[in-house]
């Protein structure tokens, strides 16, 4: 049996482990259409390995994530790839934030989530001493880890089990040859007996390449960061995030430390002009023509222009981005933040301009299509991996 994996970001490359391991008699090939690993999401994210706070009980943010993000330390302690569990806080900056607040409580406790507690009195400046609120959540068993580095030992073992992972392969058509999918690239191409689609900020393009219903579509939001200057970075410990705004999957501007012992000040989130865009200034027109003609966009847009102006303002004007950070670590001063790479996200948006919360993951006969993973996709990998696989 050959099966093939387009994508060579954490998931695909996951998946790709996966089948090496389920499927020892099968011929695994991955393709990615850039020249290296982890060139997209992979490579531009916080680098969190979320405890699974936030996620809707029973849904499968919530039930891989606190699968995945067991068999991600086990991963790393394995294999000596760093993950260090500096703990994170969720700080509520207002009385209003208290109810979102012990929203998150409520879930994360249906979710299993380990060592999670109400932090009172002095307790949030013992952890964070820095970090402002009106009160504040402690989840110590949050981590940081290097998800490019995760991705790269993910390629290796599955070249070490006889699979291949084919860079420069950018697949343009997906044709039906009977049972088969035949995969086009530029002057090549490879049969498989199932496929499996983990493109990313392309995967309803490719999606709609097998044949598959064009919605949802992606549409890309640009997340930018800042770095603590090093003189600065004492101001966090681990990880301080604020109460998120409960209408978008975003987690809000938060602080991050890095494995390498920087602090990252971020994401925002930023309609992005090119779906592989990683500054203001890249645009490609038809990329934004395909978002904006899209139904599930516009609604989204009537619906969420407040906040999207919002986003733009904080975006240009950096003491905006620097004041929203400020509002719960007070000590921050604007010209403490460095500007820093962004990242963009692939984010589903559903015709009714819905923003897709949950993973979605679809099967059209040999084909499986992952059309919506965002965070905490990069933590659950390994058990998206399992996912898959039981469907193929
Ligand atoms: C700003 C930001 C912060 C985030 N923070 C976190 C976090 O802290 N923790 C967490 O768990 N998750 C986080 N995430 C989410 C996480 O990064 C993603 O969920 C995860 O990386 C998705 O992996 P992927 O393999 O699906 O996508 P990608 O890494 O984007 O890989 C998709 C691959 O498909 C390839 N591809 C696309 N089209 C084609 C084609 N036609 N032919 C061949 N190849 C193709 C691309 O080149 C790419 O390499 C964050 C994401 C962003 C953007």
């Amino acid at each position: 049996m050959r099966i093939g994996v387009i994508g060579a970001g954490i998931l695909g490359l996951a998946v790709a482990r996966r089948l090496t391991q389920v499927r020892p008699d099968a011929r695994v090939t991955v393709l990615d259409k850039e020249d290296r690993i982890a060139a997209h999401q992979t490579g531009h994210n916080s680098g969190v390995a979320h405890a699974g706070l936030y996620y809707a009980p029973g849904s499968l943010k919530a039930t891989l994530c606190r699968r995945g993000i067991g068999l991600l330390k086990e991963y790393c302690q394995d294999r000596g790839l760093p993950y260090l569990e500096c703990g994170k806080v969720v700080v509520a900056r207002s009385i209003a934030e208290l109810e979102p607040l012990l929203e998150i409580e409520r879930r994360a406790t249906a979710n299993g989530v380990p060592g999670l507690r109400r932090l009172r009195g002095g307790e949030l400046r013992e952890i964070e001493p820095h970090a402002a609120g009106v009160a504040a959540l402690h989840s110590p068993t949050t981590a940081i880890v290097d998800f490019p580095a995760v991705a790269r030992a993910y390629a290796d073992d599955v070249r070490v089990a006889g699979g291949e992972v084919r860079l420069g392969f950018e697949v343009t058509r997906l044709r039906r040859a009977g049972e088969r999918v035949v995969v086009v690239a530029p002057g090549e191409e490879l049969v498989f007996d199932r496929l499996v689609v983990c493109a990313g900020l392309q995967s309803d393009r490719v999606a709609r390449l097998a044949g598959d219903a064009p919605e949802p579509a992606i549409v890309p939001f640009r997340g930018e960061y800042y770095r603590l200057r090093p003189e600065r970075a004492d101001l966090v410990r681990g990880l301080i995030y604020p109460v998120p705004d409960p209408r978008y999957p975003f987690l809000g501007v938060h602080f991050t430390r890095r494995v390498d012992g920087g602090v990252d000040v971020g994401p925002n989130a930023v309609l992005a002009l090119a779906r592989e865009g990683y500054r203001r200034s890249d645009v490609r027109a038809g990329d934004v023509w395909e978002t904006v003609r899209l139904p599930g966009f516009r609604r989204m847009a009537r619906r969420h222009w407040r906040t999207g102006v919002s986003e733009v303002y904080g975006s240009a004007v950096k003491a905006a981005f620097a004041a929203r950070a400020r509002s719960f670590v007070p000590e921050l001063a604007t010209h403490d933040l460095a500007p820093a790479p962004a990242g963009v996200r692939a984010q589903a948006v559903d015709p009714d301009g819905s923003l897709v919360d949950d993973f979605r993951i679809g099967r059209l006969g040999p084909v499986v299509t992952v059309r919506n993973a965002p965070s905490p996709a990069a933590t659950s990998s390994l058990a998206i991996a399992e996912y898959v696989v039981d469907r193929l």
